[in-house]
């Protein structure tokens, strides 16, 4: 009956590892009741669900029964560890709960210190932007906005700077690689001149507008240059307007964003679209003018802000109007030069690094 005895053996084997799973479950509901948080609950998990987990154990132990034994302990310890995976769900769900019912009843203690909430402002970029719309619209001019990706007929070619023409090292370009009604090659526009074009193409002199909007230089960065800058166009055209008119105009605009103490300065310039060209600087607000060291002016003293001039004879022409009796003037400035000055800030990438640090102080 040698069959017989390792049987009842193997039965004994089977009911103490039924026993086991039972004592292992009471042990653990017990135990996970005195879980308070979450790092208690995790304690609880590995220690009974881990994978040196008291129930792991038993899993492992059962390849030493035989088959049938095998089924019944395998099955146990399976809905044991079912059993007790609900029972650690459960008990999260409760902890939070009454985490969020502590929360909700906790009274209201009125002697704490409120936390202040910081209101949101312009950045000093759009606030400059605003200023110098204002000034202009003031004046009489009607804000109007053009395409940010544009041709390169109205960004160079219409404006009188043809392909290969030297004047194009004056603005690298970024090109772009696609076409658009099968016309190309386009671009991002370098600076916003050529609205110049599309509005006297469109609109009949008398002409007065400004154009504020993104333009793109494919050129390193250093504290007075960005690869992205906001610009705003001024274009006046009609019957008699000359050179008087141009000065006239940005000396009331210098003295309206800057205050009557700083100085302007119009010198000499030269870009293909005006004759003649010309450019207006201000004074620095760094150094008294003559620091090589200033990162602002590099000891020239004076921080350009805007080129002009008289819009070429050839542009106006070319849009169909007679150039013997239109006349024009036009200037480009960057936005955040002119809130560099206004603002003092030395270094013009520090409005584009979005640090709150800095932009809390506007
Ligand atoms: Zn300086």
């Amino acid at each position: 009956m040698a069959g017989a005895t390792t049987h009842r053996l193997l039965r004994m084997s089977d009911r103490d590892a039924l026993a086991r799973v039972a004592a292992i479950v009471d042990e653990a509901r017990a135990s996970l009741a005195t879980a308070e948080d979450e790092a208690a609950l995790e304690a609880w998990r590995t220690r009974v669900l881990g994978r040196s987990g008291a129930l792991t154990r038993v899993l492992r132990g059962i390849g030493s029964l035989d088959a049938e034994d095998r089924r019944a302990v395998g099955q146990a310890a399976n809905a044991a560890k079912e059993t007790l995976e609900g029972a650690l769900e459960a008990r999260r769900m409760a902890l939070e709960h009454a985490a969020l019912e502590h929360h909700a009843t906790a009274p209201l203690d009125v002697t704490l210190p409120g936390r202040p909430r910081r209101p949101g402002h312009l950045h000093p970029v759009t606030r400059t932007l605003r200023d110098i719309l204002d000034i202009f619209g003031r004046m009489g001019f009607a804000a109007i906005e053009g395409p940010e990706v544009e041709l390169d007929d109205y960004n160079f070619g219409r404006l009188r700077i043809p392909e290969h023409h030297p004047a194009r090292d004056m603005w690298d370009t970024f090109w772009i690689d696609e076409e658009v009604d099968g016309r190309t090659p386009l671009l991002l526009r370098t600076h916003t001149s050529p609205m110049q074009i599309r509005y006297l193409d469109r609109h009949a002199p008398p002409v007065r507008i400004v154009v504020p909007g993104r333009c793109y230089r494919y050129e390193a960065t250093d504290a007075t240059h960005e690869w992205m800058m906001q610009q705003v166009e001024v274009l006046a055209v009609d019957e008699g307007v000359s050179l008087a008119d141009l000065k006239g105009t940005l000396q009331e605009f210098a003295r309206q964003m800057f205050g009557p103490e700083r100085r302007v300065l119009l010198r000499n310039s030269y870009f293909p679209f005006v004759e003649p060209g010309v450019e207006l600087a201000v004074d620095c607000f760094n150094c008294p003018g003559d620091d090589p060291r200033c990162p602002v002016c590099r000891g020239s003293g004076w921080l350009e802000i805007m080129g002009a001039g008289m819009v070429h004879p050839e542009i106006v022409s070319a849009s169909g109007y007679d150039a013997e009796r239109y006349t024009g003037f036009a200037a480009g400035m960057g936005v955040e030069r002119i809130a560099m000055l206004k603002y003092g800030v030395e270094d013009i990438r520090t409005f584009y690094a979005n640090d709150l640090r800095f932009l809390r102080q506007f």
